[in-house]
């Protein structure tokens, strides 16, 4: 039986990549199958019926399973940044990428609109993220196509999910890679969003012709961290944790504790002391949610 993907739903109608065909397929006759069995992303065998139509027989295992945005068996996180417009938020990058580590999926960080900034600018953000802090970092220019031959093989064979504050350029990255998808509009993501906000609303994966799928969804909602503790936190700073072994006490938060090798690190300016000063504020809002 045919194994597909499945890109999108409308109420009960699920749309599954085929053998690079778009089929529409109802679940299979008893089962009513609802948005929290299948969703975008997941892979399902499928029985091609004489009318065109497919049905549903099996949801195959997931790899994994954001809630917000609901896509299964996600690849990786494109986390769209921009030192143009809107005005750079270091704390609102550090937080997605919490986030993102939290949801244990790749990173890839997107510095959008180099076309507006100096080189030497580009070269210090690269430097920071790439080097200092361990990301992977492509500066591109959705606008001018600058990178776009950069990316495409990162989104080949794999489902890539879309971050970045309103604005940073994320439905022109879209629509300049596929440009027949003038119609997309990506869903805004606010760093105030609460419980709820998103929940109705439906992703689509879109099939990109060079391969690969794009969910054009609004990306990761970003609820307080209720579910982190203090020392999750610290481990989901990549540069905290490549050094935190030299700490003198293995509990470390690197705050004021004594003989710490991230505080010397940052020191040293081999961390960036924004990331450090970012982490002592998200810790600080750990702490308050837990005190709540
Ligand atoms: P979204 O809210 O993240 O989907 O952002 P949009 O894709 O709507 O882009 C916001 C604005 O930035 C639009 O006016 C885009 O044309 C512009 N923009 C996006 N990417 C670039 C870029 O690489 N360079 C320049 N100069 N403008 C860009
Ligand atoms: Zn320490």
């Amino acid at each position: 039986m045919p194994v597909g993907q499945v890109i999108r739903s409308h109420s009960n109608i699920y749309y599954v990549l085929v053998e690079g065909r778009e089929v529409e397929c109802r679940p299979r006759g008893k089962f009513r199958l609802d948005q929290t069995q299948v969703r975008a992303g997941d892979q399902v065998e499928v029985r091609l019926e004489p009318d065109g139509e497919g049905r549903i027989e099996k949801v195959l295992p997931r790899r994994n399973c954001l809630e917000r945005p609901p896509v299964a068996n996600v690849d990786q996180c494109l986390v769209v940044f921009t030192l143009a417009e809107p005005e750079a938020d270091y704390l609102f990058l550090d937080r997605v990428l919490v986030h993102v580590e939290q949801a244990g999926v790749d990173v890839l960080i997107l510095l959008n609109k180099i076309d507006l900034v100096e080189p030497e600018a580009v070269d210090a953000f690269v430097r920071t993220y790439r080097n200092l802090v361990g990301y992977p970092v492509l500066p591109i220019s959705a606008q001018q196509g600058l990178g776009l031959d950069e990316l495409r093989p990162h989104l080949v064979g794999r489902i890539s999910v879309l971050a970045g504050h309103s604005g940073v350029g994320k439905s022109r990255l879209i629509r300049a890679l596929e440009p027949g998808r003038e119609d997309v509009r990506v869903g805004e993501v606010s760093a105030k969003s609460r419980k709820g906000r998103h929940t109705t609303r439906h992703v689509e994966l879109i099939p990109l012709s060079s391969g690969g799928l794009v969910a054009d969804a609004p990306g990761f909602t970003y609820l307080e961290f209720q579910d982190i503790d203090k020392w999750t936190l610290r481990d989901y700073f990549p540069e905290f944790v490549r050094r935190q072994a030299d700490c003198r006490y293995g509990d470390c938060l690197h705050r004021k504790e004594p003989d710490c090798a991230v505080r010397d690190a940052v020191e040293a300016g081999e961390i960036p002391e924004t990331r450090y000063k970012n982490y002592l504020l998200l810790l600080e809002e750990v702490e308050a949610m837990k005190r709540w």
